[in-house]
């Protein structure tokens, strides 16, 4: 037994003493947004416990879609007890499925903070990919987006990024009946947001998704999509290895500047100079993405134009048919002259392929995710600050 401190005898005995201070709550750390090193350093100088402790978590969390410390089993219950008390893994809660037609399935998901985003499903015979969202809503203002009608409510954490791919892993292992924990050979970053507008988070949800004690996918099945940031590509090229593409959507400055408001900022020029620098490993080319609107950027000279400009950059044009949505006034380019575009470009020594249209019956394609019937649809922030 501990004897009390004897008291000094000068001590001021009349002093009203300071009552004892409940302490408070300690915020819970949200693990699933760490990096298995960035774990490893919560546990082991945070909660004093040996650093395999972080990769059996770690595990849970990113191979095996744990979303609760109870279902960790092979943790002593005393652990799991410490980490419901000083971490937690930020759920998204499934709110809505749409299926359509073409095997495409749209989620829609509620964070904690009662938003909604979206991920779309697409399988194909030869890949599963998954289009993954990063902000909720969007600051860019392509105005024919219509995400880019939310205006942007805020950036996603890492484990709201990643937590997109665990989930859709574990519809499709029920769906397809599936032994493997990752259906998912694929990701895109083309779903609501501007992955580079949320830049840290991305790099962080990257560093997750890539590696070997997690879902370990491969640089190369991973695509991230810009309006083009131009610094950002900048970075984006020196500290990550996963595929670009950029949305050009425009063979002139003019036609751009009215659709897509960066441009105004950092202009074809600018954007195709990042490209130039960008450090493409061997064999990779840079996507272009290029939405056909009707009388609008899908002429023979915007064809021409196009291949002059990417004449001398490693490209790939992925031409998007319009997907139409209402209020944003904007046509499809009709079939035959998509077909003609595409022709144009290839003449032209430009690889350019037409992409399948997925989705168009759930509004889950390109340029459709808005959560209709979501919370999202109201108090709309448009900020067209860019970064
Ligand atoms: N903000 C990033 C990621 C979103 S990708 C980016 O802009 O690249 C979404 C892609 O769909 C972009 O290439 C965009 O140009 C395209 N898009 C947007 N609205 C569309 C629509 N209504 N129909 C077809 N494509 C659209």
């Amino acid at each position: 037994m501990m004897q009390p401190e004897p008291t000094p005898p000068n001590a001021d005995l009349t002093a009203t003493p300071v009552p004892e201070q409940a302490p408070a709550p300690a915020k819970l750390t949200e693990v699933s947004s760490l990096t298995l090193e960035g774990l490893t350093r919560f546990l082991t100088e945070e909660l004093g416990e040996r650093a395999f402790r972080a990769s059996q978590l770690y595990r849970w969390m990113h191979q095996r879609g744990a979303t609760s410390f109870e279902e960790m089993t092979d943790l002593s219950k005393a652990l799991r007890e410490k980490l419901k008390t000083r971490a937690e893994i930020v759920p998204l809660v499934k709110d809505a499925e749409q299926r359509s037609v073409d095997g495409t399935i749209k989620y829609r998901w509620k964070t904690r903070d009662g938003r909604y985003i979206e991920s779309v499903y697409m399988p194909s015979e030869d890949r599963k990919t998954l289009c993954v969202s990063t902000q909720v809503g969007c600051a860019m203002a392509c105005t024919f987006c219509m995400t880019g009608t939310l205006g942007l409510k805020r950036n996603l954490t890492p484990g709201e990024i990643v937590a997109q791919v665990h989930a859709v892993n574990r519809e499709v292992r029920k769906l397809e009946k599936l032994e493997t924990y990752r259906p998912l050979s694929n990701l895109v970053f083309m779903g609501m947001g501007e992955p580079l507008h949320n830049f840290e988070n991305l790099k962080t949800a990257l560093k997750i998704l890539q590696s070997v004690e997690g879902p370990n996918f491969s640089h190369r099945h991973i695509t991230v999509s810009t309006v083009g940031l131009v610094p950002m590509i900048e970075r984006f090229g020196q500290e990550t290895d996963v595929k670009l593409a950029i949305s050009l959507n425009a063979s002139t400055d003019e036609q751009r500047s009215k659709t897509m408001p960066v441009n105004r900022k950092w202009n074809i020029a600018a954007l195709l100079d990042a490209c130039r620098k960008f450090p493409l490993r061997q064999g990779r080319r840079i996507t272009f993405e290029y939405v056909l609107l009707r009388d609008f950027n899908d002429s023979d000279e915007d064809a021409f134009r196009l291949i002059e400009l990417l004449e001398d950059i490693p490209a790939k044009v992925n031409l998007i048919p319009y997907n139409e949505n209402p209020g944003l006034g904007f046509k499809t380019t009709m079939d035959e002259r998509a077909e003609r575009f595409r022709e144009l470009l290839t003449n032209g020594h430009v690889a350019a392929f037409i992409r399948q249209n997925r989705g168009r019956d759930i509004a889950g394609a390109c340029g459709q995710l808005a959560n209709r019937g979501g919370e999202n649809a109201s108090e709309s922030t448009q900020n067209p600050e860019l970064p």
